[in-house]
């Protein structure tokens, strides 16, 4: 994700800070500041609270992120935003089990917090009244408490793209259908959207103990991440159970070890590919992406040999294998190709890429709905 910075790594998963993160807290500082008269506590108690805030998303995502661990499903980061965090998984379950404990293990982290702030609430009443937070003018714990039940309670509204609504289609599609128990959710969610976009437009809002700009965003937030899931579960519908072999891209260009780069920089003009698997006596030996190529010109020039560039440790897929377990197997490091070759007996038969798979994904779809399927 552009304008984010990564401050750690806890578990190996990257965690980053988004830019405009950083001005919302500004923001509330100079609000916290202006609050008090003034002063210096009243900006860092607000600061306070909402890193607090932020914390309790970040333990949260990482409820997410640990129980699809223990699925054995990669998470590749968490992005905290001023909206709330976004862990980027491989996958949201393999079933509608695994998906709904994932879903679960979120806000079951808020409830835990929520429990032990109530915990010291009880048993603790002589720090009552002695770090107040702005904001929620009353003790730390029960600020704590009070943050991670919303958190709770936000999360689990049944509706794309909240927790919710992950738990509803994790139940709807226990028995069958996936796309269908998506596009409900997703219907759900869209509903939910123009309702809150209707109360505050309509002026109702005051209903809502919320700020009104603020429930417009979320209402905003909510339509577009509804959206996406129908359009990305469409979209693993129709590579369900679809080989490599049928999505492969079959003609394409082959460099040779000796080949000049000159050679490749033609090629990859003329339109044919960005990423040439490189094969010598029959069997693939390695790969230039369209990166390498870049960095072989400006370093040695066009005469500078493929064998120079090329790398050789990369991901091969065999054509039998299910395209969407490749798709998510895409090569690693920087500049790498994003072509994958495909190997039968070590014989280069194919390349997947992300625009033919995309393509097959097109046509298969204008083709059903040619016939009045669904997709
Ligand atoms: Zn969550």
């Amino acid at each position: 994700m552009k304008w984010s910075i990564l401050i750690a790594r806890p578990f190996g998963v990257e965690v980053r800070l988004h830019l405009t993160f950083l001005l919302l807290l500004a923001f509330f500082g100079w609000r916290g500041w202006d609050a008090s008269g003034g002063s210096l506590r009243g900006a860092l108690s607000s600061v306070a609270f909402q890193s607090m805030i932020f914390g309790c998303v970040l333990l949260h995502e990482f409820g997410h992120v640990l129980m699809a661990r223990h699925f054995g499903i990669r998470t590749r980061d968490v992005t905290l935003l001023p909206i709330g965090g976004v862990a980027r998984m491989d996958s949201t379950g393999e079933t509608p089990r695994q998906e709904l404990l994932i879903a679960l293990a979120g806000p079951a982290v808020n409830v835990v917090i929520a429990a032990l702030a109530f915990g010291w609430l009880l048993l603790a009443p002589v720090v009552q009244g002695s770090f107040d937070l702005a904001l929620l003018r009353g003790p730390a714990p029960l600020a704590l408490m009070v943050v991670n039940v919303f958190l709770v309670v936000f999360n689990l509204i049944p509706a794309f793209p909240m927790d919710g609504g992950r738990v509803l289609r994790a139940i709807l599609s226990w028995r069958g259908n996936r796309v269908w128990a998506t596009r409900v959710a997703a219907t759900v969610g869209k509903g939910l959207a123009l309702v809150m976009a209707g109360v505050v437009l309509l002026g109702m809002g005051g209903i809502i103990p919320f700020q009104q700009p603020l429930l417009l965003f979320i209402a905003l937030f909510v339509w577009i991440g509804a959206s996406q899931e129908a359009d990305a579960v469409a979209t693993t519908s129709v590579l369900h159970g679809v080989s490599v072999r049928d999505t492969m891209m079959r003609e394409f260009r082959v460099a040779a070890p000796f080949d000049s780069l000159r050679d490749l920089s033609e090629w990859l003009l003329a339109g044919y590919q960005q990423d040439f698997p490189v094969v010598a006596q029959g069997e693939i030996i390695g790969i230039v992406s369209r990166a390498d190529l870049l960095r072989g010109l400006s370093g040695g020039g066009p005469d500078t040999l493929v064998r120079d560039v090329m790398r050789e440790d990369f991901t091969v897929a065999s054509p039998f294998e299910p395209i969407e377990a490749v798709l998510r197997r895409t090569q690693a490091g920087e500049g790498a190709a994003t072509a994958i070759p495909v190997v039968e007996g070590g014989i280069l038969v194919g390349l997947v890429t992300a625009e033919n798979v995309g393509e097959y994904v097109m046509v298969t779809a204008a083709l059903k709905g040619v016939r009045g399927g669904r997709v």
